[in-house]
């Protein structure tokens, strides 16, 4: 945990009690105590740092002072066919503090159907995997999460309204194109289930201007593509630019 994320309703004015798995992180892991000080965020709110001020069995007091932005969000919609329960608990961690401003789970002709029923889908499942991705990243701001069980309405009423179809990709291991690095505008990046997509797929997608991009002919797990095509495709910000 890179970030302790508070919830508003914890901050009484600049003081705020934390009795959970937060707290006992802070205690045994951060190896923190009274008078120790450790980076915190308000959940859509503002980062800064915090000193503690009482710690005791069952959690911490701190006194907090929110004054930076948290980090930008990217601009990239991901378009994810909705995959195995392990593997979208660790994507949504994942993708969140890649700064992936929108997450869209997809049913696709690969995708079993009772991955829609898995307890990892739930509300708090899902929120739980996205605050865990903004306290590894710093951040506060929550991701959208869409969930669309219909494939083809998604893709011809909704997709198109995302962005340009200049930046609309579609991950193919078999595609030509290379997927392309530190795109600024809005991207909206579609990734398949591990079975890949089927032919009409990938038709209705080119029929609504998506690109098909591919990082080699090597078809790779989809946590792996995802992380990769993200890594190219956010922007370098920040780097040695
Ligand atoms: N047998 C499938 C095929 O040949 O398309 C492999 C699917 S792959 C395991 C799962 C998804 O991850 C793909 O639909 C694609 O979106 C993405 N993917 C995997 N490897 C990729 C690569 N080298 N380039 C681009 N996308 C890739």
């Amino acid at each position: 945990v890179n970030l302790l994320l508070l919830r508003p309703d914890e901050l009484q004015g600049d003081t705020a009690r934390v009795e959970d798995r937060r707290a006992q992180h802070v205690r045994e892991i951060l190896d923190k105590t009274t008078g120790d000080r450790l980076r915190v965020g308000v959940e859509g709110g503002k980062v800064g740092e915090a000193t503690i001020v009482a710690a005791d069995d069952r959690g911490v007091t701190l006194s907090v002072r929110l004054d930076q932005e948290p980090p930008p969000k990217s601009a990239v919609t991901l378009v994810l066919a909705l995959p195995r329960p392990p593997v979208l608990r660790r994507l949504l961690q994942q993708v969140t503090a890649m700064g992936v401003g929108r997450i869209v789970l997809l049913q696709t002709n690969r995708v079993e159907k009772s991955y829609w029923h898995s307890p990892a889908l739930r509300a708090a499942a899902v929120v739980e995997q996205l605050r865990l991705g903004l306290e590894q990243a710093r951040d506060t701001v929550l991701p959208e999460v869409w969930t669309r069980q219909r494939f083809r309405p998604f893709v011809e009423d909704e997709l198109p309204s995302l962005t340009t179809s200049r930046r609309l990709l579609v991950a193919d291991p078999h595609a030509t194109q290379a997927c392309p690095a530190d795109v600024r505008d809005p991207v909206v990046l579609v990734v398949g289930p591990e079975g890949g997509f089927v032919d009409f797929e990938l038709q209705a997608l080119a029929s609504v201007g998506a690109r098909a991009v591919s990082l080699g002919e090597r078809p790779l797990r989809v946590e792996t593509a995802t992380l990769a095509l993200l890594g190219r495709i956010v922007p370098a910000k920040g780097r040695d630019a």
